[in-house]
């Protein structure tokens, strides 16, 4: 094991992984990534609903997906493992004139950047998504290069190939500590060791506002729970169907082992890292789950689970350099975005490091601009 690294990454999520394998692959020195659990992906990236989706309202987040999918179009060439993009598209059904007020500005920002999206009639979104009720949907917007991955085997897939390139992973490695000398990174106190590096990669998640207070700097982000559900066997379920999401209230469905996969994000929630499952919260995603799918009156319960999500005020991840101590880069808080937005955090990192224009402008991604108040928030949010 090496005592000092030239980059050490701090947290072993998505995030991490994926920043981990474009660093090692570009040859940027030796990287070390240190993680607190047993294994990787095990904070919210185990806990993801596996969503990939290019429909955003802001311009920096769908630029992200779109790199982030044509990078996941040649994932396998890249790491030789399968993450299981399966492109099924997102529906995003509209009820209310003000929400299609605003998906049809989104609608016209996506297509201007040369997303491959539709706006669908009820007869269209009948078709779509025959599972649905749908007597109250006047629109919904269709990407059908949008869809779902696993994210188990995007994490190992971008694991074993950063190992292959010269990365180093150590596990049930908590960072306790950041050393600094005289404004500057100078290492990283583990729980398995010192590791000397001029060089730290926030990556830790929901738990980056402590990695960045080790070193003296901040980063606005609150953890939220949000929980899922899965079904037993359905018969009304192909896998061929879309994730949909119902914009009113923020209930999502898509396909999971021959049932469905239920997810909604309680915005009442208070923040806390709490992740233990709510039967209150439970109840509520599938109340707006029978009224959207009547047939799951008869449907069982096979899984249910609580994560965290990394939440910025923005709603928009954070990426760049800290400005309070030299050699610590953030890049965190992709606010229930991390999977999706994974490959194109790494490939921009990399990018970045290299002193090179990065694939996306991620500007206004910058841990200064909440103290600068220039924050345009995303407002598609699930
Ligand atoms: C219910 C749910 C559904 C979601 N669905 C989707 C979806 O469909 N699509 C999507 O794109 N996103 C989704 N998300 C969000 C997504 O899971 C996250 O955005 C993403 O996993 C963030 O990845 P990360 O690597 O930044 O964080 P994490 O996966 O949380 O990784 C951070 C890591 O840092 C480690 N760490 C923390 N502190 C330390 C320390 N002191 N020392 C060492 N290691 C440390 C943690 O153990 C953890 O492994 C969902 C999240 C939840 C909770």
């Amino acid at each position: 094991m090496q005592a000092k690294a030239d980059i050490v990454i701090i947290g072993g999520g998505i995030v991490g992984t994926a920043v981990a394998f474009y660093l090692a692959r570009e040859r940027m020195g030796s990287v070390v990534l240190v993680e607190k659990e047993k294994f990787l992906g095990a904070g919210s990236t185990a806990k993801a609903a596996g969503g990939v989706r290019a429909q955003f309202h802001n311009k920096a987040n769908i630029e992200m997906s779109m790199l982030s999918k044509r990078l996941l179009c040649r994932f396998k060439e890249d790491t030789g493992a399968d993450a299981a993009f399966d492109q099924v598209g997102y529906l995003f059904l509209l009820s209310d004139d003000k929400d299609i007020r605003v998906f049809q500005d989104s609608y016209k920002l996506q297509k201007s950047l040369g997303l491959d999206v539709h706006l669908l009639k009820p007869d269209e979104i009948a078709r779509r998504a025959p599972h649905v009720r749908i007597d109250d949907i006047k629109m919904a917007t269709f990407c059908p290069d949008d869809g779902l991955i696993d994210p188990h085997e995007f994490v190992t897939g971008y694991e074993q190939a950063a190992r292959r390139y010269g990365a180093e992973f150590r596990l049930e490695s908590e960072v306790l500590d950041i050393g600094v000398t005289s404004g500057r990174i100078s290492g990283v106190r583990t729980a398995n060791g010192e590791i000397s590096t001029p060089l730290v990669i926030n990556c830790a998640g929901a738990y980056s506002g402590k990695i960045a207070r080790m070193a003296g700097a901040d980063v606005s982000i609150k953890p939220y729970r949000r929980q899922c559900v899965t079904t037993g066997e359905l018969d009304s379920v192909t896998p061929d169907l879309p994730m949909v999401v119902d914009v009113r209230t923020g209930f999502y469905c898509h396909p999971e082992s021959k049932g469905l996969l239920l997810g909604w994000s309680d915005k009442s929630v208070k923040a806390s890292f709490d992740i233990s499952i709510d039967p209150d919260y439970t109840d509520s995603i599938l109340e707006l789950a029978l009224d959207r799918l009547p047939q799951l009156e008869t449907a069982e319960v096979a899984n249910q689970w609580a994560g965290l999500y990394e939440t910025t005020p923005d709603h928009r991840a954070i990426i760049g350099w800290a400005g309070e101590v030299d050699g610590m880069f953030h890049n965190t808080g992709y606010s229930g975005h991390g999977l999706m937005h994974a490959p194109a955090a790494g490939l921009i990192t990399s990018e970045i490091l290299a002193g090179k224009k990065p694939s996306v402008d991620v500007e206004s991604f910058s841990p200064q601009r909440f103290a600068a108040g220039t924050i345009v928030e995303e407002t598609n949010v699930i």
